[in-house]
């Protein structure tokens, strides 16, 4: 569970405006248990994606109880509290290809990693800007979004895996599959590797005449 303040009405960020968010990661088997949680209380299965007004207000309850029986009582009384919680499943995301002639994915469109990694935007906006920097020196080509495949592919497949490998270990440890580590352990064993964020080689210079579209 985290909980974190973000923007109130009209965006302000001033003290005594904002509104809080909190996410609860809770592993799902899927099947039938999560086949239950998308459906809502007149029978009908939402398989992809409940509308929070849907939310059955069985599985509500039962969310609320397991915050008081697992949570600290501050997130305990958040989630009683919350008048509309929802819920999503998460998935994530790694396209084979990101690049097909005239047309490129960026962001979740291209890869979807586990909140874990909490880089959902950061991704997103590094596509963006690593796909200007590519059209800047090679034009609207379709040469420009192959580099700009070339360049992301495997950073954002890399960020995929971390995710993976971040939200296996946090389930392990619900599961009780792990025993307690010390926070230096902790750090060692899920820190980000900082090879992954080297700075990407500079563009090819050889340009084609290109005009932007
Ligand atoms: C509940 C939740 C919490 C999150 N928390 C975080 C967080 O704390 N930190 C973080 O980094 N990331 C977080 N993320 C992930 C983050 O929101 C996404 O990774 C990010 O928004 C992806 O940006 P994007 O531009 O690729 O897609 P989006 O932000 O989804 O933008 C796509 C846009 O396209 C529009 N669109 C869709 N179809 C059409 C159409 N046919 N025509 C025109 N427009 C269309 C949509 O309305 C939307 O505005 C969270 C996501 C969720 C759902």
């Amino acid at each position: 569970m985290i909980g974190y303040p973000v923007a109130g009405a009209d965006d302000s960020v001033a003290r005594g405006q904002r509104r809080w968010n909190f996410v609860w990661y809770r592993p799902v088997a899927p099947g039938a248990e999560l086949a239950a949680m998308l459906t809502d209380a007149d029978g009908v299965h939402h398989p992809d994606g409940i509308a929070p007004q849907q939310v059955s207000w069985r599985h509500i309850a039962a969310m609320r109880q397991a915050a008081r029986d697992k949570l600290a009582p501050q997130f305990a009384e958040i989630a009683e509290k919350t008048a509309v919680p929802f819920l999503q499943p998460i998935y994530d995301l790694v396209s084979t290809d990101i690049a097909f002639g005239r047309v490129a994915l960026l962001g979740d469109a291209a890869f979807v990693a586990r909140p874990h990694v909490g880089m959902g935007v950061a991704k997103a906006g590094d596509d963006a800007m690593v796909l200007t920097r590519c059209i800047d020196e090679l034009g609207a080509t379709p040469a420009a979004l192959r580099r700009y495949a070339q360049l992301r592919q495997p950073v954002c497949a890399g960020v995929v895996q971390r995710a993976r490998r971040l939200g296996a270990y946090m389930e392990a440890q619900q599961r009780g599959a792990a025993v307690m580590r010390s926070a230096d352990e902790v750090m060692r064993q899920t820190a980000i590797d900082p090879s992954l964020f080297e700075p990407e080689p500079p563009i090819e210079t050889s340009k084609p005449q290109a005009a932007r579209a």
